[in-house]
């Protein structure tokens, strides 16, 4: 993006995440706690009609107390499972030195929103995906601006990655009904100034489970590309964030929940 003339950058980029007309749904745990664990939240995907699983191996917690991921275990039992389902894997990096073990596990790095201005893991990971078949989701940071996400997404493309999608998760306010304040807005505007496409994490933004699919409806209708989305099979007993983790259940009715949203917007739900 050219911030002084608003000129669109990263025209025609291809993408294999998000294909024309599709909205795509990428769905799981927050974290993989166990092979079990994953294994049913990889089936409770599978059946709601996702091709994308999400999970954690490592946690941004803001205690260092917390729960911080099963690491390369976790890895290996994300991309296992995943096989066993032909679902492809979302995971974090935060780290520069995992990059090469994530990319052997999982087809989408994600870059967190408190790493969203960490410029050379950026620099990494952008160059480390250049050329092949991954991807890179990149969330808007806690306090960021558009413009500095807009711009921290180049630091990615400008190493010759072109699968990089930009993820709206909810920002800082003084609102306390919700756990950060999802930005509409934002997904608009960063349509108008990137043809990357932008997909919106309604977990994070709202923190509980009771807003997500009205947040999601809310993000088709507001031009949105997809949904990165945290599910559980046992929600009340997630390790981590499970005040935000739909049920089974909701997963499954998701397609059906979102699919008259988007196809008011000409869009397919996948
Ligand atoms: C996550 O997706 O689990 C996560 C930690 O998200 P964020 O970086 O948006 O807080
Ligand atoms: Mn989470």
């Amino acid at each position: 993006m050219d911030l002084s003339t608003g000129a669109k950058s990263n025209a025609h980029t291809p993408n294999g995440m998000i294909k024309p007309g599709a909205f795509r749904v990428i769905a799981g745990p927050c974290t993989v706690e166990s092979y079990d664990q994953f294994f049913e939240g990889a089936k409770a995907v599978k059946e709601s009609g996702f091709g994308y699983i999400r999970g954690g191996a490592f946690k941004p917690r803001t205690s260092p107390y917390s729960f911080q991921g099963l690491g390369r275990e976790g890895l290996e039992i994300m991309s296992e499972v995943a096989s066993r389902f032909g679902l492809k894997v979302v995971t974090e990096v935060m780290d520069p030195y995992d990059i090469e073990l994530v990319m052997e596990h999982a087809e989408v790095i994600q870059i967190g929103a408190r790493n969203m201005q960490n410029f050379s893991l950026l620099r990494r990971i952008g160059a480390a995906i250049a050329g092949t078949d991954h991807g890179a989701i990149l969330k808007r940071g806690l306090a960021a601006s558009v413009d500095e996400w807009l711009l921290a997404a180049e630091y990615i493309t400008s190493e010759g990655a072109e699968n990089v999608v930009l993820c709206e998760r909810g920002i800082r306010t003084f609102e306390t009904s919700t756990r950060f304040t999802l930005d509409l807005s934002a997904i608009i505007v960063a349509k108008r100034l990137t043809d990357l496409p932008v997909i919106v994490d309604p977990s994070h933004a709202a923190g509980r489970r009771d807003l997500v699919i009205p947040l999601s409806k809310a993000s088709v209708a507001a031009e949105a590309d997809g949904l990165l989305v945290e599910s559980h099979h046992e929600p009340e007993n997630a390790l981590c964030d499970a005040e935000q983790a739909l049920s089974v259940g909701d997963l499954k009715g998701l397609k059906d929940a979102l699919s008259p949203f988007a196809g008011a917007m000409g869009r397919e739900v996948v």
